[in-house]
């Protein structure tokens, strides 16, 4: 399938200057690294995506969905599709319930991690503290039930909205999501319909604690200083490259450094010398130097600890 030119002028008429065409996806994901896609097409909410979904669909063009990027890593060869990108830095935060105890915030999933957090903390909400320092959208954090040692989304997350691949806007509750380690699959969502990972999430409610404003601000504080001291900041990255796996007493990282692979090299692409767990672009990194590099730690690590580490990181194209 190639892009021609009836699809191009669709798309300028239709969104103007909020799409790139011919658009290297280094443009867009935090590894700064990867190959062109069709098109990239950044909306602010799921609505407007429906619309772009359904002119794929009947034009039987490829589409995918991202957030800010912050754990995406698009190979060289690029994506032959529509990308879109559903980004609204300041969001809408709206609170729909509260009490002395708990309260319920309904957030759209463009929405910034950080600007729930911030919200968080300025009302005195506990219970999201966790995502301090965790880049990315509100729609991709749920999708990867980001978190830290302190929490993830599965803990705080009571429904979300989705726009279902038919084209039907439907709240699932929590009987319907199955967050895992940085992961969440919907589950019992009918028959007939298609796989899980063809929602698309609009919106979520959150269920947090209510608290005071200075708990709040002086549990963020603690948090902070815990992340800056243990995460590379200095290059870019998709955070950890691998999961923990199960049933090791070593985390990923530590497996890494065991190996030896710290601040090993594939061209531009790097193991940080802070983190073991996390593949840096220290300099114009290809995605191909990424994945090979991704390719010799999981081989070392195999040989050494008979273990197999499994991307965190989403791996396009
Ligand atoms: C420096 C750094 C530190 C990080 N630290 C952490 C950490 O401590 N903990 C952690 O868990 N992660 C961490 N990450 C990884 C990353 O920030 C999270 O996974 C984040 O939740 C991804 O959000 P995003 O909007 O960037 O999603 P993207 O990277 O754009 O997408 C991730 C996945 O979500 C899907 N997706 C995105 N939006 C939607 C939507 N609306 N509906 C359906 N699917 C969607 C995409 O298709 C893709 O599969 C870190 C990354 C960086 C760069």
């Amino acid at each position: 399938m190639s892009f021609d030119n009836e699809f191009i002028k669709w798309f300028k008429d239709n969104f103007g200057n909020d799409v790139d065409f011919n658009c290297p996806m280094s443009k867009y994901t935090r590894f700064k690294a990867g190959g062109k896609a069709y098109a990239v097409v950044s909306v602010k909410y799921v609505k407007e995506a429906k619309k772009i979904i359904k002119f794929c669909l009947n034009n039987r063009i490829k589409y995918f969905v991202m957030g800010k990027g912050t754990n995406l890593l698009v190979k060289d060869t690029g994506f032959s599709g529509v990308v879109i990108r559903i980004l609204d830095k300041s969001g809408r935060i709206l609170i729909k319930e509260q009490n002395r105890q708990s309260v319920k915030i309904a957030v759209t999933s463009g929405t910034t991690m950080a600007a729930v957090c911030s919200f968080a903390i300025k009302n005195g909400f506990l219970g999201f503290n966790f995502a301090l320092g965790i880049p990315g959208t509100m729609g991709g954090g749920i999708m990867m039930n980001a978190g830290s040692d302190s929490g993830s989304m599965g803990d705080v997350v009571e429904s979300i909205d989705v726009l279902t691949p038919s084209g039907h806007y439907k709240t699932l509750n929590k009987g319907y999501l199955n967050f895992s380690y940085r992961k969440l699959e919907l589950t019992n969502i009918g028959s007939g319909l298609p796989t899980s990972n063809k929602h698309i999430i609009a919106s979520c409610m959150l269920s947090l604690m209510s608290s005071d404003k200075k708990t709040a601000r002086e549990e963020a504080v603690a948090v902070i200083n815990k992340r800056k001291a243990s995460q590379p900041r200095e290059f870019c990255s998709a955070g950890c490259f691998f999961k923990n796996p199960v049933n090791s007493k070593y985390f990923a990282g530590q497996l890494i450094e065991l190996c030896g692979l710290k601040g090993m090299a594939v061209g531009g692409a790097a193991v940080s010398e802070k983190h073991g767990n996390f593949i840096v672009n220290k300099n114009s990194a290809t995605a191909n130097d990424i994945i090979t590099l991704q390719k010799i730690i999981q081989k070392e690590v195999h040989a050494r600890y008979e273990i197999f580490l499994e991307p965190e990181v989403i791996i396009v194209g």
